[in-house]
């Protein structure tokens, strides 16, 4: 019978990835409820110190494929062995990163186990059936970012297989060791992939800037006028914050989609967060409610930012930002 709740631990050049620190933080949410076992699954040419890490993390266990070459990009390939992992492992459930990476893999998985997969969960939630069973209600932004939907898989189908944006769960702490059930499936192996790497070449724009960053600039749609948007820029280089922005300053194309934080965008947990013309609509706010320090400039004594914000500047955000760049 299908059972644990397994997370597939991204990693990247022997290094995992922090998104796999948050999906098994999710994991554990659900197995919590279930009181199922919480599953990793590595595959890597570093797969042992992978799983070291891994370990640290808390999991219940871990099943490792060690890979004789670098498999970076080779998906093809690394979707054949996941699958012949999975029917090995038989979790329920399947939490795999809402990334290039694994959206390219588990959609070749999902075709493999002929399963289904629901793309870019923002949330995942255990629910019972009346029978006593567990299943997942997998929560997600849909049409055009613009209704939540709640999909389900068909009750005899597993595992329920999801993606989930980074950044929405917060990573779980890694202690100094753990006490994980490791399995090495050595009769899999990652076959010869028929994609080859002819170059590599640094991301632009990536949001790892946002995510990462310990200060980050918000821009609403306050800043869309006249030159703000140019003065926040300046202002973010003088602080040494990222930039991110509510949807409109997204539709209205002066930040790319990558960097909406919001229900339907990015979670992010900086230090401080400094935000210029945002009203703190509930779907934007869900993104910065982690933040250590939050300070909110806008002109409408009643916006809701303010009650959000640890501090408030009730004026012009040109104003304010002309004001600190001749400083
Ligand atoms: C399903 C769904 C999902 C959504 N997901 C997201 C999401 O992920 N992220 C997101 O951001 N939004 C999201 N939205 C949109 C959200 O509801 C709001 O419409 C949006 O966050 C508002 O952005 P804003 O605060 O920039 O703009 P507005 O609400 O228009 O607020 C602009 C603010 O700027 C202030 N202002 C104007 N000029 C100045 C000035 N010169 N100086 C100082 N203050 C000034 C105004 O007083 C006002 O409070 C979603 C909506 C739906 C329906």
């Amino acid at each position: 019978m299908a059972n644990g709740i397994c997370v597939y631990a991204e990693s990247y050049n022997g290094e995992l990835e922090t998104v796999a620190a948050e999906l098994v933080s999710a994991a554990k949410g659900l197995a919590e409820t279930t009181k199922e076992k919480v599953q990793a699954i590595v595959l890597s040419d570093h797969a042992e110190e992978l799983v070291k890490e891994l370990d640290k993390l808390g999991v219940d266990e871990i099943y490792a494929v060690k890979a004789d070459h670098d498999i970076t990009l080779q998906d093809d390939a690394v979707s054949a062995a996941i699958a012949e992992m999975l029917k090995k492992i038989e979790p329920s459930a399947v939490l795999v990163p809402a990334t290039p990476q694994g959206r390219s893999i588990f959609s070749r998985v999902a075709m493999r186990l002929g399963c289904g997969m629901t793309a870019d969960c923002t949330e995942v939630l255990a629910a019972q059936r009346e029978d006593g069973s567990f299943y997942i209600k997998q929560n997600k932004p849909s049409y055009g970012e613009n209704v939540f939907v709640t999909i389900l898989t068909k009750e005899s189908i597993y595992p329920q297989m999801m993606t989930v944006r980074p950044g929405v769960y917060a990573a779980c702490e890694a202690k100094e060791s753990g006490n994980a059930n490791v399995t090495f499936f050595d009769d899999i192996k990652i076959e010869k992939s028929g994609v080859e790497i002819l170059e590599e070449l640094p991301a632009e724009n990536t949001t790892d800037s946002i995510l990462g960053a310990e200060v980050v600039v918000v821009g609403g749609r306050g800043v869309l006028e006249d030159d703000n948007f140019e003065l926040l820029e300046k202002f973010a280089e003088k602080v040494g914050g990222a930039i991110g922005g509510t949807r409109p300053m997204v539709d209205s194309e002066m930040i790319p989609f990558n960097h909406q934080i919001g229900q339907t965008g990015l979670t992010i947990r900086p230090k401080i967060c400094i935000s210029f013309g945002v009203s703190g609509a509930i779907q934007h706010t869900e993104g910065i409610k982690d933040t250590n320090l939050y300070v909110a400039v806008n002109t409408d004594e009643n916006a809701a930012i303010f009650g959000v914000a640890d501090y408030g500047i009730q004026a012009d955000l040109k104003e304010i930002l002309e004001n600190y760049l001749t400083l």
